[in-house]
């Protein structure tokens, strides 16, 4: 992935409608950003602002986390903006958990829930 800042988006199910509202409401900011998004997730951000530039990866089950993870590790994405569910058990929860460690670990901001996305949203506008 070639030039230009990236961040990445992930959603869990019941967080998408969330995720959405979140793209449409800084669709401006979002704009200025190469955006990686897990597959649902994307096509979710892309219906609600459709001017962004998004690349759809696997979907969080089928290996997209990971995916978002690798591109951690070769400092292709610069933030992480990840709407985690905490209420609902899931079969993908190790690869949650290693994207985390890798966000940790490589230090890139991370946010994990709407209200930390929104203080990191005016970081994002350099
Ligand atoms: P999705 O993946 O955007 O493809 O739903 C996110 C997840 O559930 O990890």
């Amino acid at each position: 992935m070639a030039g230009g800042k990236c961040l990445a988006l992930i959603a869990h199910d019941q967080k998408k409608d969330d995720m959405a509202d979140f793209a449409r409401a800084h669709r401006d900011i979002l704009s200025r950003w190469k955006i990686v998004a897990t597959g649902t997730t994307g096509g979710r951000v892309l219906d609600a602002a459709p001017d962004l530039d998004v690349t759809r990866l696997k979907s969080g089950p089928l290996g997209g986390d990971q995916q978002i993870g690798a591109l951690i590790s070769t400092g292709e994405v610069d933030a992480l903006i990840f709407f985690v569910d905490p209420l609902t058990p899931m079969p993908h929860d190790v690869d949650v958990k290693a994207l985390m460690r890798l966000a940790i670990f490589y230090d890139i901001p991370m946010a994990l829930n709407h209200a930390t996305a929104i203080k990191l949203l005016p970081t994002l506008e350099a």
